[in-house]
Parts: structure tokens; C-alpha cells; sequence
């Protein structure tokens, strides 16, 4: 049987509006897909009036209209054709039938889900593979996609339904990269790149579940784009205390196995944007370029990977706090020894002379804050 996949969703949610995006992302990708329009209720197709409809007035069951670029041809049935019949009508040519509808089949499904409409989703039979809406996650253990992230999901589709042992592949790039372009707010040349050194760290250390092992600290030496990328892939953040963030200007982070004490440093290469560029030299849109070139090129063009030694303080790990202490200049509270000692006092760093911010009232602001 050929490869199917259901589109599903409530009325007006977008599912053939997503079915005209993917068949032209399907098709420059040399993949012959054929699409079918499953009805809930009743269809006209042939027009009143119209010759084939007036063979039906007259009583044919089966009408066939043929020319020499089309044909099409209506049946009257009594009950509704089991879906194997409806696929039996695509031919063997075909890599992959687009259904749009057909939610209680056992097939796959692509849920498309628009919040404006306020209803919840519709009951679907089948596994939902990914979800395609423009607001919040669903409740649902599937890859979600932004409606115009229509290259992610057919990347999904293909390796899913097409690439063989894709089933269960180790890294699932084109989940984590929809779910990086989520989290991030786009899919940008950065979050490619982000997630590629994410998983290459990973695949270094032997980390193959990075969010349920929480094993992982990871240093980001840029807080652009990518470190978004790294996050998803990694679970790590800043407020788990897993994230460091050292300020280098630079697209290169470390990963730190926690429980063996390897780590490693993945760099983006400077010459990776030039690969970019050689490898899609078609394209005249760059960020397009970037983007198409990041998912394809092997890691030692895009990366230098090092083996690297990290000394973690006791200070840096996650957990309690180890100390606590109170400035003696203003008063506030100072965990985790980022405290200093000037002249005998136990000092903050911005009383201690190395303030990121200047303070119009000074005394009086600190007043207010004791006085609360
Ligand atoms: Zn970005
Ligand atoms: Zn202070």
C-alpha cells in the first residue's frame, strides 16, 4: 500500500490550506504524491446540467469524463468504500497519498488545530504524528509545527513514511528542529545549526536522552540564536543552573557530563557559511540558503569538536544553595559565594565596584527596598 498520511483538524482549521503548502514541498523534493478529499457528508461534483450529470439524471451508476489531460469518474455507491478500495484508485507510482480527513481511520494523522475557533480538538483514531497550529502546545506527545514550518514537517513525513528504519531514528532532527523553531519563535539558520551542535555534543559524550537523564551542563558561549536551539535539544537552562552562559561572542558551547566528567567543545566552523553558500548556490535567498545547507552538510564542515577538561565549582551545580550572606554595603542577599572580601567586608559585586547598572537614587532607592 502506498505511504498514507491523514490530515486532520476541525472545520476551517487549515488542513487544505496545509495540503496546498505541502504538495508543492513534497513535489520539488521529486516525491509523486496523490491527494484524496474524504467528505464527511455529501459532495456535488458534477454540475446540473452538464453532460455527465445528465447521463446520472438518466440513470448510469458509473460516469466516466475523459479527455486527454484528465479523468475523472463518479459512482454511485450504497455505502461508503473501505478506505483500502479508495487507495486501490491510486496507483503504485505514487510515493505518498495526502488525505485530508478520515480522522477514525487507523492511519497516522497530522492534527491541525487553530485556538481562534475555540473548539477542542476532535477525537482521532490512529497515532497523531505532529500537530500544526500557531498557538500553545496541545496536550498531545507529538511534534508540534507552526503552520509555515511546511519544510520541517515534510522533512518529518518523508523520514517517517519513506526512509525505511526511520521509525525510530536516535535523533529525530526534524522534531527537534520544529520544536527549536517553536520555542524560539522561528526557524532561523541559527536554531539548525544550535540543535546540530546540540545532538553532536550529545553523540560525543554518549548522552542519547539529554532532557531525562539531566545529566548534561552545558556552557553557551553566545546568547543568540542558537543558544535557544541548544536548550530544546538539551533541557538545560539557565534557571536549573544546567545553562552557563560565558559571554565570547561566539557560536560554540561545552557540554559536561556530569556522571563521567567528560566534556566537549563543539565550535561552529568559520568556513561553514561559505559551505553554506557552495552548497546551494541556486538559491538567492540567503537565509534560505543557510538554512537548506545547516540541515545537510556532515559535522566537520559545519563543526571542530575538541575533547575539553571543565573544573566545576561545587558553587556551580544545581541544588540548594551551599551559601548564603548578606552585603554589607546594600544589604541584599548573596548565594553561591558570588560574594568578595574588600577590606574586611563581605561584599556584593556590584558594591565591591563591578556594577552592570547605575543607580539614579543610590541610598534612597535601597531605603525603599528595607522599608518594604
Ligand atoms: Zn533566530
Ligand atoms: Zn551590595
Amino acid at each position: 500500500m502506498t505511504a498514507c498520511i491523514c490530515i486532520v483538524g476541525n472545520k476551517n482549521s487549515g488542513k487544505t490550506t496545509l495540503i496546498e503548502r505541502l504538495l508543492p514541498e513534497l513535489t520539488a523534493r521529486g516525491r509523486k504524491v496523490a491527494t484524496i478529499k474524504h467528505d464527511a457528508h455529501d459532495f456535488e461534483i458534477d454540475l446540473a446540467g452538464k453532460d455527465t450529470w445528465r447521463h446520472r439524471q438518466a440513470g448510469s451508476r458509473t460516469t466516466i469524463i475523459a479527455s486527454s489531460s484528465k479523468v475523472a469518474m463518479v459512482r454511485l455507491i450504497d455505502r461508503e468504500e473501505p478506505l483500502e478500495e479508495l487507495l486501490r484508485l491510486v496507483d503504485r507510482s505514487y510515493d505518498l497519498v495526502l488525505i485530508e480527513g478520515l480522522r477514525r481511520s487507523p492511519l497516522p494523522k497530522v492534527l491541525v488545530y487553530r485556538p481562534e475557533l475555540g473548539l477542542a480538538p476532535p477525537n482521532v483514531l490512529g497515532e497523531i504524528w505532529a500537530v500544526v497550529t500557531s498557538g500553545r502546545n496541545l496536550a498531545i506527545d507529538a511534534p508540534h509545527f507552526l503552520p509555515d514550518q511546511v519544510a520541517e514537517l515534510a522533512d518529518l513525513l518523508e523520514q517517517r513514511l519513506l526512509g525505511g528504519s526511520a521509525r525510530a531514528p536516535a535523533w529525530n532532527l526534524p522534531a527537534l528542529l520544529a520544536e527549536a523553531g517553536r520555542y524560539h519563535g522561528h526557524l532561523c539558520p541559527g536554531q539548525v545549526l544550535g540543535v546540530r551542535m546540540a545532538v553532536a555534543g550529545c553523540d560525543h559524550l554518549g548522552v542519547a536522552d539529554p532532557r531525562s537523564s539531566k545529566r548534561l551542563i552545558v556552557f553557551v558561549e553566545t546568547d543568540r540564536c542558537g543558544t535557544d536551539a541548544i536548550q530544546t535539544v538539551t533541557g538545560c537552562t539557565l534557571g536549573k543552573r544546567t545553562l552557563k552562559f560565558v559571554d565570547y561572542g561566539k557560536l560554540a558551547a561545552t557540554f559536561v557530563d556530569t556522571e563521567t566528567g567528560r566534556a566537549v567543545r563543539v565550535s561552529a566552523l568559520e568556513s561553514s557559511r561559505e559551505a553554506a553558500q557552495h552548497f546551494a548556490p541556486e538559491e538567492s535567498d540567503r537565509h534560505q540558503a543557510q538554512l537548506r545547507a545547516y540541515k545537510a552538510l556532515p559535522d566537520d564542515e559545519l563543526f571542530s569538536v575538541e575533547m575539553v577538561r571543565v573544573e566545576l565549582s561545587q558553587d556551580d551545580l544545581p541544588g540548594a544553595p551551599r551559601s548564603r550572606t548578606v552585603c554589607a554595603i546594600c544589604r541584599e542577599g548573596v548565594s553561591d559565594g558570588r560574594e568578595e572580601t574588600v577590606g574586611g567586608h563581605l561584599l556584593c559585586r556590584a558594591c565591591a565596584g563591578r556594577p552592570y547598572y547605575k543607580s539614579g537614587t543610590g541610598a534612597r532607592a535601597r531605603e525603599a527596598k528595607h522599608g518594604r
